[in-house]
């Protein structure tokens, strides 16, 4: 939680002299690597250059009032530009005017203390002061780390803090018990075996879309930055990519907000959670109209429904999270249920006969015992049976999910194409182990998933 600061003159001062420092001190930390590399064919990593701090601040006396951790959390910042650019992820790192650099960070719990209850308060720096701020936090707890932040004239300050003590067990355990089935055509299918219910996403994630998509299309009618000709970016393109940050910064606290809502609501009545593993659907409509037609798609629909996925997507990645925290929080249980083992979309949830369908087909009609559901109810449904231990036909039991989830699976999607080889095969194992099981011809096998 970003909170708005108010020095006076001379803390001001101090903290533009803070700044000041941190911003030199990363720029000799990239000359540094540079020179060398350059001159000794060196890599320079970063505890090389922590271990130097020392020696540092004996000919850089300055430095010595800064507090450490603050400045070790600096060259971090050098450390990660230079990780991001090994990688391909980031731009060759550049030193930084001062007016290309923000701030710095307290990573720990020392070099600055917080008065406040959430609300307003006071900021205490060493060697800087005492500074008035305002804002106004959703969750409050004790600060873990401190960003100082400089923009557009004003000083800012990003507290994080630990929640996790701040919440508490309820005295009497919740005691529903539910699946739910995340994305698709509702956001939410949550189901408790008799009652059912979905809950939509909101609109905004549409409007969102929208909307940057259409300013986005301004932006590429603006003059681009090109940095290797030295072309700056134009007063329009400046403006334009500021309503772009201001949207998507809109759009993230809608997410949250709605986010917390939703999984607050869930572990209110409901202590035992059980949701598939990994969500790797495609959650909005164009994009799954995308995935079917894939070959036909053009660069520009994929791009499209590249963000549709980044926008709906990460809130689910976020929801589910959200739910597993709060659920484990409060003492209760959460499993992760191993799409590829069970199937939820594909099984009946009253008699676990097997059949394949495709994305466009809504309704679960099972051909041996006639069950009819929404195909994403009776998806939670097999969540919810599996994880208590009674579906038919595939029996379990919740150790069995653990491990499955936590530890086995993933190792084995790390592996190499051999393991990927015997997963295929135990696969098939599995199925054909199942098949007998409940002497029913299945149509399923190995390949396609339609999870
Ligand atoms: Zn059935």
């Amino acid at each position: 939680m970003t909170f708005r600061l108010y020095p006076n003159i001379q803390i001001e001062k101090q903290l533009g002299y803070h700044r000041k420092l941190h911003k030199d001190l990363f720029n000799a930390a990239v000359n540094n690597r540079f020179t060398q590399y350059q001159k000794f064919n060196h890599k320079v990593d970063y505890f090389e250059q922590q271990n130097c701090l020392p020696a540092f601040k004996e000919v850089w006396t300055e430095y010595k009032q800064i507090n450490s951790q603050a400045l070790q959390a600096t060259l971090k910042r050098v450390d990660f530009a230079f990780e991001r650019w090994f990688k391909g992820l980031g731009k060759h790192p550049r030193f930084k005017s001062i007016r290309h650099y923000s701030g710095w960070t307290y990573p720990a719990k020392s070099g600055y203390s917080v008065e406040s209850n959430g609300e307003n308060g006071y900021l205490s720096l060493s060697k800087i002061g005492r500074i008035q701020m305002r804002g106004k936090a959703k969750y409050w707890g004790k600060p873990t780390t401190c960003t100082i932040v400089y923009r557009n004239g004003k000083w800012y300050a990003s507290i994080t803090v630990d929640v996790l003590d701040q919440v508490l067990k309820p005295e009497v355990l919740p005691t529903g018990a539910i699946g739910i089935d995340l994305g698709c055509k509702s956001a939410l299918s949550i189901t408790d075996g008799e009652n059912h219910q979905q809950i939509d996403a909101p609109k905004f994630f549409r409007n969102a879309e929208q909307k940057v998509k259409k300013v986005s299309q301004e932006k590429r009618r603006k003059r681009a930055p090109k940095r290797n000709k030295k072309v700056k970016a134009s007063r329009r393109f400046k403006k334009v990519q500021l309503r772009v940050s201001k949207i998507l910064k809109k759009v993230a606290n809608q997410r949250q907000n709605w986010v917390h809502q939703v999984a607050t609501e869930i572990v209110s009545s409901n202590s035992f959670v059980a949701t598939e593993k990994l969500v790797v659907k495609n959650m909005t409509s164009k994009a799954k109209k995308g995935t079917l037609r894939q070959s036909s798609v053009t660069k520009r629909k994929k791009q499209k429904a590249g963000l549709n996925k980044s926008i709906l997507d990460v809130g689910f990645g976020m929801l589910r999270s959200t739910i597993k925290y709060k659920v484990e929080q409060i003492g209760g249980v959460f499993v992760e249920v191993p799409t590829k083992k069970v199937k939820p979309s594909q099984t009946c949830p009253k008699c676990g006969h097997q059949h394949k369908k495709t994305l466009d087909i809504r309704v679960h009609e099972c051909g041996v015992c006639g069950y009819v559901q929404d195909r994403d109810i009776a998806a939670a449904e097999v969540m919810l049976y599996w994880a208590k231990g009674n579906l038919p036909g595939l029996g379990t039991s919740l150790v069995d999910a653990e491990s499955s989830s936590s530890t086995s699976y993933t190792r084995k999607q790390a592996g190499s194409m051999k393991q990927l080889g015997t997963k295929k095969r135990q696969k098939s194992v599995e199925v054909s182990a199942s098949n007998e099981l409940r002497d029913v011809e299945t149509h399923s096998s190995g390949g396609a998933n339609y999870g």
